[in-house]
């Protein structure tokens, strides 16, 4: 195709890989521009750019079929299972006679831990199942030395260099009642967070029969109404060894509570905007060019919201431009602290009664974190949706590396730079209005790794991403500026 193509309304979508075509033809110019013209006119509108918020591409029928296996009735006697264990307070007993009796959180590790291994089995052993143990100090909810101890299944990539590239789903297993340092009475927390636990453990089951050029890790973690202990510890551990940790999808009440207000076509995806982890320079670059909505975990957050436009999972994320909700927090902010891309999963209206409860009825009110509130369907459709991001990011190339935008001279178009992507076909550059949610243009850049668009760079944001053979799209990377 030309290098100069027509633009669909509204969407100024010319690409010019080089210049050579303007300086050199000259004379043929008009004539064949004409020609061009009339031929791009008709292919652009099915080739390039997008009018409304972009998809991830023609969906992959290995990660479709997938999706089919994720099992609502699997995921109730998952829930069911953790709530039998009593208690799963991060303070109850973990020693071996309650673990025999199947009492506390001690049995609750030991039997995710067997499920874990038993997905393995399944696979030829092809999950590597692991514990990540520590003794936390006394703390304000944290009476005295504690063990907490997160359970999770590496499914490595099978690509020696593309499987340090790491995508996580997490849900904690712990719970509480009314009292955070009760450790006798019922805390069943079946929404709370037990069915962010099933949808690590049934991503777990149905991916493993898949292979990634990538790693999936498959976390459930403990210690997160003490303090988010457990994914503090865990956020660190991948920070300390150097984790190449794209992407972390957190779980946290996500069982859509059947209250009657209640929408269960709807998830909530909470993303932080400026990063905790900036320092004084990113700071100073996000106040100049108006990047407070461009952290990597927003950009996460988008690419859910276009992995669920490709694969329809049953529900519909809504994109939530906050860190969490008013009073709360999550284990994704422990994997923000780290510098790490992570958003948090809850349903969409959250019901009180039935989180942080004793279980009890007052007044013809039933309190307490029940199974009979949880929407199995609705999680089984959160798990399709955890599945379908992870599945679709570890099947993709990594990421374009050292994307920049030129900005050396005042000009009117913008040209941008990037390093090849191992594995990548092409790439594809993205933009929006800087007061729009989403991507929502596209331009295909072919194997280049230089591009200039003819629409200035003052009046929307880019990004750059990699599309390997079959389509599947790496996140994209906003670029820096370069003098
Ligand atoms: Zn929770």
């Amino acid at each position: 195709m030309g290098r100069f193509r027509a633009r669909p309304q509204g969407c100024p979508a010319d690409l010019d890989v080089d210049r050579a075509y303007r300086t050199d033809m000259a004379p043929l110019k008009t004539a064949l521009l004409s020609l061009v013209l009339l031929i791009s006119t008709i292919l652009i509108p099915a080739a390039a750019a997008a009018q409304g918020a972009l998809d991830a591409g023609a969906a992959d029928p290995r990660i479709a079929a997938a999706l089919q296996q994720v099992s609502a009735e699997r995921i109730r006697s998952n829930i069911e299972k953790l709530v039998s264990f009593g208690t799963r307070s991060t303070l109850s007993a973990a020693d071996p006679a309650s673990i025999a009796a199947g009492h506390g959180i001690g049995a609750a590790r030991e039997w995710i831990k067997s499920q874990f291994d038993s997905y393995s089995q399944d696979c030829a052993g092809c999950l590597e199942v692991k514990t990540d143990s520590f003794t936390e100090a006394p703390a304000e909810r944290i009476p005295k030395p504690t063990e907490i101890t997160n359970v999770y299944a590496i499914l490595k990539g099978t690509d020696p260099e593309a499987a340090k590239r790491i995508v996580l789903v997490t849900g904690h297993y712990d719970s509480r009642n009314s009292d955070n340092f009760n450790v006798i009475d019922a805390a069943p927390g079946a929404n709370d967070d037990a069915s962010g636990t099933a949808v690590s453990l049934e991503c777990a089951r149905v991916l493993s029969k898949m292979k990634f050029p990538a790693t999936i890790i498959f976390l459930t973690v403990a210690g997160e109404e003490q303090g988010l202990n457990g994914s503090k510890h865990f956020a660190q551990m991948a920070k300390q060894e150097g984790w190449n940790l794209e992407a972390v999808l957190n779980n946290d009440i996500v069982g859509g509570d059947r209250s009657a207000q209640q929408d269960a076509s709807v998830l909530r995806v909470f993303s932080e905007g400026v990063p905790v982890a900036a320092d004084d320079k990113d700071l100073r670059l996000i106040r100049n060019l108006g990047g407070e909505s461009d952290s990597i975990s927003r950009e996460l957050a988008r690419y859910i919201a276009e992995a669920a436009r490709t694969y329809d999972p049953g529900i519909q994320p809504t994109l939530i431009f906050r860190l969490d909700r008013y009073l709360r927090g999550g284990d994704h902010s422990s994997f923000n602290q780290q510098g790490f891309a992570a958003v948090r999963f809850t349903e969409f209206r959250e019901d009180f009664n039935h989180q942080h409860q004793n279980v009890r009825a007052e007044n013809g009110t039933q309190y307490g974190d029940l199974p009979k509130f949880v929407n199995f369907d609705f999680v089984a459709n959160v798990a399709r949706l955890n599945a379908a991001t992870l599945a679709s990011l570890a099947a993709a190339p990594g990421p374009p590396g050292k994307v920049r935008l030129l900005t050396k001279e005042l000009q009117n178009d913008s040209t941008l730079t990037w390093e090849p992507s191992p594995s990548a076909a092409r790439y594809e550059v993205i933009w929006r209005a800087t007061t729009d949610a989403e991507w929502n243009h596209s331009q295909d850049a072919g194997n280049a790794t230089k591009v200039t668009l003819p629409q200035s760079k003052d009046n929307v944001i880019f990004a750059v991403r990699a599309v390997d053979k079959d389509g599947h799209r790496s996140l994209p990377v906003v670029p820096l500026p370069e003098r």
